[in-house]
């Protein structure tokens, strides 16, 4: 068999982003270069918020017909303090989700070896928490639809526009009911605001319960308030495992959950066009870290598990045993004290995480 080069976009941006895509690179070379039937083939795109406040622009205005030339997309994190944070969202990463149709954002959290979790009862069961956060990511309060009179004056008005589409709604749904399906409590929670809004949220009901008489007696699912859905993720973790919501109340819920988890420097997404017409995007979901760029002790483990899952989707169902392997070898070294970073109550720097899961790489895979 010949073998396989996959053509990835890394995007390292700001901050620790540069830290931690330098590592998942090395990682990832790693694990080709031990597996031997595929190799990466990396563009690196130097589009930040540093280059940004040089240059004016984050990315150039061909940039979709150069990242639509690879297989998948490697991102570090954006976002830098002299910049609104609105403009360095805007400018890159959600006209990307969007322009690729990665209208999936998948966010796995379980209790990795070796973090300590705050809530009591996980420490004693970490198992209790194994969820999978599915996310809409190309519309609903993230439409960027809306406006100002009168600027930011006494008088202001502004209006931030919600869009939920019935075809969006549906195809998330989808998504979650048969991820849910694959995974052994087949069980999915949905989540909305419909008491109090009373439009796009009462459409995500009625197009939830259409798709769900799809999945009656393979998949059980219930229904869930945002507001009452925090508490039940911190008092009963073990009573949920697929979860599926709008643009904002998933990006609320996945830090939630990062942080239940032990750090948000573990936490993994995927970003993802079903379709496979356009390159997907795997990031950590923590952000730049302006505090501690710079200083080499950022956790390389979000990034890390982030490039399992781009194997995983990489492969299409023929590498899935390697992302699993490689999942082992993390955990591995997670599990030792003197691999650890900071956030995971150790103090072992970027490189010497790095160094460990790539010798676990050789053992394991
Ligand atoms: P964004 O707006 O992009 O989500 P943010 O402002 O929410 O970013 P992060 O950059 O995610 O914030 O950082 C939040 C805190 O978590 C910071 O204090 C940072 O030190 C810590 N943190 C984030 N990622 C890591 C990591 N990989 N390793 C160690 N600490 C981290
Ligand atoms: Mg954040």
């Amino acid at each position: 068999m010949s073998k396989q080069t996959f053509k990835i976009a890394a995007i390292p941006g700001d901050g620790i982003g540069v830290d931690i895509t330098q590592a998942a690179i090395r990682v990832l070379d790693t694990l080709a270069h031990v597996n031997g039937t595929f190799s990466f083939e990396y563009t690196n795109f130097d589009w930040s918020s540093k280059a940004y406040l040089e240059r004016g622009w984050y990315m150039p205005p061909d940039w979709e017909e150069q990242l639509k030339k690879h297989d998948a997309i490697y991102f570090g994190a954006v976002g830098w303090p002299s910049v609104p944070d609105h403009i360095s969202l805007w400018q890159m990463i959600l006209p990307i989700r969007q322009r690729c149709n990665q209208y999936v954002n998948v966010r796995p959290t379980r209790i990795l070896k070796g973090t300590h979790p705050p809530l009591a009862q996980l420490q004693g069961k970490p198992s209790d928490l194994d969820w999978v956060i599915v996310r809409e990511n190309s519309e609903g309060e993230y439409a960027g639809q809306g406006g100002t009179t009168h600027g930011h004056e006494a008088n202001a008005v502004a209006t931030e526009l919600a869009i939920f589409t019935r075809v969006g709604i549906e195809r998330i749904m989808r998504f979650a009911f048969e991820t849910a399906k694959l995974r052994p409590r087949k069980k999915l929670t949905m989540v909305t605001k419909s008491n109090a809004q009373r439009h796009g949220m009462v459409l995500w009901d009625t197009v939830f319960y259409e798709v769900a008489k799809e999945y009656d007696g393979v998949v059980e699912y219930d229904k869930m308030l945002v507001d009452a859905m925090t508490v039940r993720m911190v008092n009963k973790p073990e009573s949920m495992d697929t979860i599926v919501a709008t643009n904002l109340h998933a990006d609320i819920l996945s830090d939630l959950a990062a942080a239940l988890a032990g750090s948000i420097g573990i936490a993994p997404s995927s970003n993802l066009d079903p379709t496979r017409s356009c390159p997907s995007m795997f990031e950590p979901i923590h952000g730049s870290a302006p505090d501690i760029a710079g200083k080499g002790i950022a956790n390389p483990v979000g990034a890390f598990w982030s490039a399992a899952e781009m194997v995983r989707w990489l492969g299409k169902g023929q590498l899935d045993e390697v992302a699993d392997k490689f999942m082992v070898a993390i955990e591995n070294v997670t599990g030792q004290p003197e691999t650890r970073t900071k956030d995971m109550g150790g103090s072992a720097n970027t490189e010497q995480v790095t160094e460990a899961v790539c010798k676990e790489i050789e053992k394991v895979c």
